[in-house]
């Protein structure tokens, strides 16, 4: 018999969750969605729960939440919004598995409410675990419950830990893409549009991350990420670009041995893999062809060039809320930057200045993590 699944995506309207309810539609027998969870888009939600058929929808909006009610009058579905919603469906007693792919810090008190209430995580949200890592992951372990990584390379570390003893695991190979500015001098860089950084050679994703992936931060925020997974040192996580993303990520063990998972880059298979571990279930459409692919490159990051990188390492090395001061100036300038308030190098700059000016908070809660996020955008427009 196989084991059915009652899902909480939180953050369905996105990226992650439009491709985390392909899975689901795919393989209804197996998944069924008790609430589905969004900021303010009401027209798709709508769409999601006509064919899905949550009990739960929840809006972060109010006024939002408002016209969805009015969307779905015909329809017996509860209707909740802001934090106190997204944090009710995160804890239901009929569900087994909460997918987080909301993106930004809103996704820390729903995935606690969730580890509390004893729920498995689908964790895609990294902001989550780069902020609050210290505080998720002994409740994980506490709880006892499954952590699954949905980040690919996160998914390919786990997968390349399968069957291995995790004490031997001796350094990560984080693979990054590079981005569409991979090569660029930082002279290159000074006129870059947001439409030209919105354009990712292989990853279709949403808004924040794309950008994210063109300055490297995205690469920066997965090292601490896969820190706190895999309980990994900054000296244990060597970041490597691959432009072509066949390989996902590596584990190197004692003996030497390095392990890969490999495949076409495409979020579908570690979604899927998150909900169905240990199993795997076929996919259509994503067979690797090695032949055609022809060949593999691996090189260094310039750390020149990519300064946000560095920068992670050295908020992942410093701890406290320092990595939180780290994923709230990139956030604010990222948003900055698409608004065309900023250039594209002011990015790093943005938040190496806000990294020297904070104080730092040795083992922040998750109020002082919520106020640091606060202070620094204030920070930041002050600034401006
Ligand atoms: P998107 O911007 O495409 O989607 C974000 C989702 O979060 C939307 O459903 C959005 O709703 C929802 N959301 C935003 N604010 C709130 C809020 N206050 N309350 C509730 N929901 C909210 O992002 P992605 O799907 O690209 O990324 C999601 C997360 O997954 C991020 O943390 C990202 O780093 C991570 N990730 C993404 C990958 C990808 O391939 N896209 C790969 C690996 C990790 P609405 O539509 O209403 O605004
Ligand atoms: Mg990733």
């Amino acid at each position: 018999m196989t084991e059915h699944k009652n899902l909480v995506l939180l953050g369905s309207t996105g990226s992650i969750g439009k491709q985390t309810l392909e899975v689901v539609r795919q393989y209804s027998d197996r998944f069924s969605v008790v609430a589905l969870a969004c900021g303010s888009n009401d027209q798709l939600l709508e769409e999601q729960i006509r064919q899905f058929r949550p009990s739960y929808a929840v809006m972060y909006d109010e006024e939002g939440a408002k016209r969805l009610k009015d969307r779905i009058a015909d329809l017996e579905v509860t209707v909740l919004s802001g934090m106190e919603g997204l944090c009710t469906i995160a804890a239901l007693p009929e569900a087994d598995v909460v997918l987080t792919a909301v993106v930004g810090m809103i996704g820390i008190r729903p995935t606690i409410a969730a580890i509390q209430a004893g729920k498995d995580i689908a964790l895609a949200n990294k902001e989550t675990l780069v902020t609050a890592g210290h505080i998720i992951m002994p409740m994980i372990r506490e709880k006892g419950v499954a952590l699954l990584p949905v980040d690919s390379e996160h998914s390919a570390i786990f997968q390349s830990l399968q069957g291995n003893p995790k004490k031997r695991m001796r350094l990560i190979y984080l693979t990054a893409s590079g981005g569409p500015f991979r090569g660029f001098t930082k002279d290159r860089m000074q006129h870059i549009t947001p439409a030209d950084a919105l354009k990712h050679p292989n990853w279709n994703m949403g808004r924040k991350i794309t950008i994210d992936s063109a300055t490297m931060v995205n690469k920066g925020l997965e090292v601490m990420e896969a820190g706190w997974l895999f309980d990994a040192s900054p000296e244990q996580i060597t970041v490597v670009v691959h432009p072509q993303s066949i390989v996902h990520s590596m584990v190197e063990y004692e003996d030497g041995a390095v392990i890969a998972q490999m495949g076409v880059p495409d979020m579908k298979l570690p979604i899927q893999y998150a909900l169905t571990y240990p199993d795997r279930l076929p996919m259509e459409g994503n067979e690797l062809d090695l032949f055609a692919l022809g060949q593999m490159t691996f090189e260094k990051p310039d750390p020149e060039v990519f300064t946000g990188l560095a920068l992670a390492f050295e908020a992942f090395r410093t701890g406290g809320s320092m990595p939180t001061v780290y994923n709230a100036a990139n956030e604010r300038a990222v948003a900055l930057f698409l608004e065309e308030k900023i250039g594209f190098l002011q990015i790093p700059e943005l938040i190496e200045k806000a990294m020297r000016s904070h104080t730092v908070i040795a083992n922040p809660d998750v109020d002082q993590i919520l106020a640091a996020e606060q202070e620094c955008y204030e920070k930041i427009d002050s600034w401006l």
